[in-house]
């Protein structure tokens, strides 16, 4: 069984530069490695020929994005092996020595962390190319160069050792961390990331243990009860057994609004790039964790929650959360040209409320936690299940008014979103009795998946 336990770290403050640098050194160092293969694509894609130069084999300018020319060692290995190729990353990989060579200040960095470094970037490319072969599955886009923001981690893959309640890591030395839950015995440490929050270092630490089993998924032909779940924004959840669970809107009420909008002041209000400013900024940032970690552990309670019922499956809505939150189309008046209000400064709040509820985090959670407990989760697809009556069946716009649901055709009236949780739970039946050997189950998403294990608590 393969396991994530995420500790805080307690670095002193060499340290704290140090892991401050690497990452700024690592961030330009992915950005260089993406933008050399842009540039190698970018070539062959003008010159025609993409790929094979040994056999001269016409290869697909999508598919593959190895170099014949990069800027990077040379892209055949010596021996006859079965695949003498290398990929793009062992191309990048086998170039490390050269960089250190050229930019000494990169010997500094743990080898194994620079190479996990050009690996990430062909986990990006991997997940993009799983989305350009089925545009319906789950992918990602294209790999984007990073930022301060949204890099801010490393991760080893060797060397680490755990003592008591102090961790070792090659180049960094001994670090002491908040032992929160110690580490099972018999499970050896496989991987470790170490990322930055607003409040300071954290360590994830993933361990493995191949004698215990991973947990038996239950197949569908034994599934005998269901419960739906329609997700909201004035509730959270609502359950077919007429079960409703509050939203806590941890961002979106009046007075987390009023305590961050204050804060967002006092930064505008000094002097741009002095100290002041800075320190203003972190305490934005630390209001945002603070959130963050709320909904965090209020989400974990939910998905508990529901999971526990005496039910074999979840019944949950596929949800296309990004679609929901697009903007409105600007409307233009023909004939001065001018744009018209089209909305969008209204759906903005829905959008926040939105993201506030985050109820994809929230059905990763209760896809983990069912499981665990040898549970389905079903996804079902979302059309009609708020208009169809729970009653005689008649689908119609008119049959909702906001929360009460009155069928215009045969006068049933019930809790609208109770009813659309009933409605999904019914189709999940349905796909249960009659097609479930048909039925494609939702791909794990890898990415996502290790970023859940991460927040195990
Ligand atoms: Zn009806």
């Amino acid at each position: 069984m393969l396991t994530n336990y995420v500790y805080k770290l307690r670095p002193n403050i060499a340290q704290q530069l140090k892991m401050s640098n690497w990452v700024d050194m690592l961030r330009s160092h992915y950005n260089w490695c993406l933008n050399d293969r842009l540039t190698q694509y970018a070539q062959q894609y003008i010159q025609g020929d993409y790929c094979d130069i040994r056999t001269k084999a016409e290869a697909c300018p999508i598919t593959c994005f190895v170099s014949k020319n990069g800027a990077t060692g040379e892209a055949w290995k010596d021996s006859q092996q079965k695949n003498p190729r290398r990929s793009a990353g062992d191309i990048q990989i086998t170039a490390l020595p050269e960089l250190k060579k050229a930019r000494p200040w990169y010997a500094e960095i743990d080898s194994t962390v620079l190479q996990q470094n050009v690996k990430r970037l062909d986990i990006a490319y991997k997940n993009f190319f799983v989305r350009a072969a089925c545009p319906k599955s789950i992918g990602r886009g294209f790999p984007k160069f990073k930022n301060r923001s949204n890099f801010t981690s490393f991760t080893y893959v060797m060397g680490v050792k755990v003592q008591g309640d102090k961790i070792y890591l090659p180049k960094l030395g001994w670090m002491r961390f908040f032992n929160s839950r110690p580490i099972p015995t018999g499970f050896t440490i496989k991987a470790c990331t170490l990322r930055k929050r607003q409040d300071g270092w954290y360590v994830s630490i993933r361990i493995e243990d191949k004698t215990v089993p991973d947990y038996v998924v239950k197949p569908l032909t034994e599934v005998k009860k269901i419960i739906g779940c329609d997700f909201g924004i004035t509730k959270l959840v609502h359950l077919s057994d007429n079960y409703q669970i509050e939203n806590p809107k941890f961002l979106t009420n009046k007075k987390t609004k009023r305590i961050l909008k204050v804060r967002q002041r006092r930064v505008n209000q000094k002097v741009k790039s002095s100290a002041n400013r800075k320190k203003a900024t972190i305490k934005v940032g630390k209001l945002h964790k603070i959130i963050a970690d709320k909904r965090q552990a209020y989400q974990w309670y939910v998905a508990n929650k529901i999971v526990s019922k005496n039910v074999d499956a979840i019944a949950v809505e596929d949800l296309n959360v990004s679609a929901m939150k697009r903007r409105c189309k600007p409307k233009v008046d023909e004939q001065t040209g001018r744009f018209l209000k089209n909305g969008q400064s209204r759906k903005k709040g829905l959008n926040r409320s939105i993201s506030d509820a985050s109820w994809s985090d929230l059905i990763l959670k209760i896809e983990y936690l069912a499981a665990k407990s040898g549970k389905v989760v079903i996804k079902v697809n979302p059309k009609h299940t708020s208009q169809k009556c729970q009653n005689c069946g008649h689908i119609d716009k008119s049959n909702r008014d906001r929360e009460k649901f009155i069928c215009i055709s045969c006068g049933w009236m019930h809790h609208a979103d109770i009813n659309a949780a009933k409605n999904i739970r019914d189709k999940a039946f349905s796909i249960v009795r009659e097609d479930f050997s048909e039925l494609k189950r939702p791909k794990q998403r890898c990415g996502d998946i290790t970023a859940l294990y991460e927040q195990t608590p």
